[in-house]
């Protein structure tokens, strides 16, 4: 016992730190008006974040999204603090002519990167840098059952590049279970196709246990989802769901879709490693060819 220095306490120090700092996590949602973006968001992060009509609290008067908005929450859950960012953008490929119509928002993502570089770059004056690079963009694709539009693959392209994008298939309570899995099947053909290369991404450093995981996440993307904000009664209980012509969806079924994946997704299993993976692979790109221009 004469031996025991304590350095061991070292990971409840580590832990009450982080703890006292919190987590911050920012997330965008991507694609076209009515697909179900803000009612999504609502429904994985329990509380009316954003009004799926587009207001930001009751008292405010009701609006379309028709810029960028972010809206910060603070989320506490058994003494843990998640500063929750959610970036809502108009929907796009709405218009006749759709060219350029990512730009705006690929230019958030790097305006983020390019704010987080300047306060690094003066890092002494701010010792805790408040983080507003976008962590996960969530792309909404259109239930169709067919194939992705062209502007899916361009604009899921553009955005891969410089953010971790994370397919969804919008309201799939329009699609029945065979044409879903036809439909993810399509899909993930055509991200291959147009050599996309989306989240989770295997590097040299990636172990046995993370290519596990990876792969069974890869099997689920792009998650077929269902958002609801209202509760519905099923057998005497009250959950989130939605009534259509078939019947009731209860979202959180995992037999009826796959929104319990994705928030597992986001909260329990990816969470830290979208974080990382931003800071180390995107943030890390964005940060060497700034630094490399300003060399020159
Ligand atoms: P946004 O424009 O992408 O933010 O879409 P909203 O969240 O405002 O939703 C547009 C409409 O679609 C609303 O009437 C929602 O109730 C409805 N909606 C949202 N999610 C779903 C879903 O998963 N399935 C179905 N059938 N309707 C949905
Ligand atoms: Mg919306």
């Amino acid at each position: 016992a004469t031996s025991y220095v304590g350095f061991d306490s070292i990971t409840q120090q580590i832990e009450h730190k982080l703890l006292k700092r919190g987590f911050q996590f920012n997330v965008i949602v991507v694609g076209q008006t009515g697909l179900g973006k803000s009612t999504l968001i609502n429904t994985v992060f329990a509380s009316h974040l954003i009004d799926s009509k587009g207001r930001l609290a009751a008292d405010e008067p009701v609006r379309q999204t028709t810029e960028i908005q972010a809206v910060s929450h603070v989320i506490v859950e058994n003494g843990v603090k998640l500063r929750l960012n959610i970036v809502d953008t108009p929907g796009y490929g709405d218009q006749v002519n759709n060219e350029n119509c990512w730009d705006p928002i690929v230019k958030y993502i790097k305006d983020q990167h390019s704010a987080y570089l300047r306060k690094e770059l003066t890092a002494m004056r701010d010792r805790y840098i408040l983080d507003t690079r976008i962590h996960c963009c969530l792309y909404f694709i259109s239930p169709t059952g067919h194939s992705l539009r062209a502007i899916d693959v361009i604009v899921m392209k553009k955005l891969s590049e410089v953010v971790n994008v994370v397919p969804v298939i919008a309201k799939a309570d329009s699609l029945t279970l065979e044409e879903r899995v036809a439909f993810k099947e399509k899909i993930r053909a055509e991200l291959v196709y147009n050599n996309i290369r989306l989240y989770p991404f295997d590097t040299d450093e990636t172990d046995e246990e993370e290519i596990q995981l990876n792969e069974s996440i890869r099997s689920v993307i792009p998650f077929a989802v269902v958002g609801s904000e209202r509760s519905v009664i099923i057998d005497g209980k009250s959950v989130l769901g939605r009534k259509n012509r078939w019947g009731v969806v209860n979202v959180e079924d995992e037999n009826h879709c796959e929104f319990m994946h994705l928030r597992n997704f986001l909260t329990r299993t990816h969470l830290q490693d979208l974080i990382e993976t931003t800071a180390q692979i995107h943030y890390e790109a964005f940060r060497s060819k700034q630094l490399l221009a300003l060399k020159e």
